[in-house]
């Protein structure tokens, strides 16, 4: 506004003074030359260019205010509207800070308020037994245990970051090596298989502990998912530029609308919460997505419902 301003004086000033050259400075003309015109006709002509020169300079400050109000108006509207745009991932970011907070009190609230009356129940039993007492404690501990569990869940999403990673060129077996050896007790637990197809000469670019860390997340999920005497295929494709690891289970699947979802933090597909024997907090996949996010690479997922799904982690090959 005030540069617009700043040029509507200008403007201003600038024809006032062709007005007042183009319809007050000729007089001198007539009054100089050698047939001087009579005194009455230059009167009126002097009225009627002074009558002009009135309505012209009340023309230009029409327009000239017009135009500033209109500039005023689209500038607002403009500025709100950039505004707006420019602090959408400021809200949405806020927004989500929110939700964490709220889930993550949440879920840190429900092991505790369960403990704490279990203990209630088992202090007010005046005839309680050692073998009760010591069933409340196993219980406790079991509480404790996936609240240890959630807070290093959370500790490990707030403290990813890709300045602690330690990249290196890794045969991709090493890593499938690790991530089934750390769930193999898991899944003989469970009756299922793990099969790998690994090229042996596949290379991935990552840092090696975090990258098995997300792939055991995978593992253990396909596990957790799948029924008794299924098999999960574990493997590995190597391109000049890029190399995927795939995990394959024949599970329960997830459904379409929820598949955009399980990246999420704390979020739990509602057949995952109401089966028994499938703990979680919702966390793992958004460790494991963050893990490859911060390695610049991708982590995806397929499924069929009822059929399967698929994990896709895609890195460099190279660094
Ligand atoms: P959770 O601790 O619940 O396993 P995750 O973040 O690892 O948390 O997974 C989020 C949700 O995605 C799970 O609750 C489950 O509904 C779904 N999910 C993840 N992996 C699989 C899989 N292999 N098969 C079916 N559903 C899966």
């Amino acid at each position: 506004m005030v540069i617009s301003l700043f040029f509507s004086f200008n403007l201003y000033q600038l024809s006032v003074q062709e007005l007042d050259r183009g319809l007050r400075r000729p007089e001198t003309s007539y009054t100089n030359s050698q047939n001087p015109i009579p005194s009455q006709i230059r009167d009126t002509i002097r009225a009627q260019r002074e009558e002009i020169y009135v309505l012209a300079r009340h023309r230009v400050i029409n327009r000239l205010v017009v135009t500033n109000i209109m500039i005023l108006i689209s500038g607002g509207l403009l500025s709100y509207y950039l505004a707006k745009r420019t602090l959408k991932p400021i809200e949405e970011a806020h927004e989500a800070q929110g939700r964490f907070t709220a889930d993550a009190s949440h879920e840190l609230r429900t092991p505790i308020t369960a403990m704490r009356s279990e203990n209630e129940v088992a202090l007010m039993n005046p005839k309680l037994t050692l073998s009760e007492a010591k069933k409340q404690l196993q219980s406790n501990i079991e509480e404790l245990e996936k609240l240890t569990a959630l807070s290093e869940g959370l500790l490990r999403l707030a403290s990813l970051e890709k300045s602690d990673l330690k990249l290196s060129v890794i045969p991709v077996r090493q890593i499938i090596d690790q991530a089934v050896g750390q769930v193999m007790t898991h899944a003989k637990k469970a009756d299922i298989t793990i099969a790998q197809e690994v090229p042996n000469d596949a290379n991935i670019a990552a840092d090696e502990v975090s990258l098995v860390e997300s792939v055991v997340i995978l593992l253990d999920n396909a596990i957790k998912y799948s029924p008794k005497k299924s098999t999960i295929t574990i493997n590995a494709n190597a391109k000049q530029r890029t190399t995927t690891i795939q995990v394959r289970d024949q599970g329960d699947g997830i459904k379409a609308s929820e598949l955009p979802h399980i990246f999420d933090r704390f979020y739990r597909a509602d057949s995952s919460r109401s089966k028994t024997g499938t703990e979680g907090y919702g966390l793992g996949l958004a460790i494991a997505k963050n893990i490859i996010d911060t390695h610049g690479g991708t982590l995806t997922a397929s499924s069929k419902l009822g059929k399967g799904s698929v994990f896709t982690i895609s890195l460099p090959s190279k660094i």
